[in-house]
């Protein structure tokens, strides 16, 4: 339901911006989403492909780019980053505590869900921007 409710947040988007360019289609929707969302990439892939049916942006590629998560540890006041992969809710949730003293950190970075880009086709002289 986490990834569903994203998707259709980022079609709404995208259809807003695809539709004052006035776009024939969208082609691809390049997205950055911060390991610290813990969203699966695949399962984005899968509920992109069955949400944008009916869309402009059906047919369309989907880029996922994964942010890094940066925290801040103030007792060693530095940034550092937190290196786990995450693959489902099955898992227990990663430390957040920093990787060289072990301190509680604060998170700079990773939880970020945006559109970096989309690329659209134009109606007639089929330019893509
Ligand atoms: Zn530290």
């Amino acid at each position: 339901m986490h990834e569903s409710g994203i998707i259709s947040r980022i079609i709404a988007t995208v259809t807003q911006a695809a539709a004052e360019q006035n776009a024939a289609a969208v082609l691809e929707v390049e997205l950055l989403i911060g390991k610290l969302t813990f969203l699966d990439p695949a399962w984005l892939q899968q509920t992109y492909q069955t949400l944008t049916q009916g869309t402009i942006l059906e047919g369309s590629m989907l880029h996922v780019q994964e942010g890094e998560a940066v925290v801040y540890c103030s007792n060693c006041a530095a940034e550092r980053v937190l290196e786990f992969s995450f693959r489902g809710c099955e898992e227990p949730l990663p430390s957040f505590n920093c990787p060289a003293c072990g301190a509680e950190t604060e998170i700079l970075r990773g939880t970020e869900c945006l559109i970096k880009g989309i690329k659209i086709k134009l109606f007639g002289n089929g330019d893509e921007i």
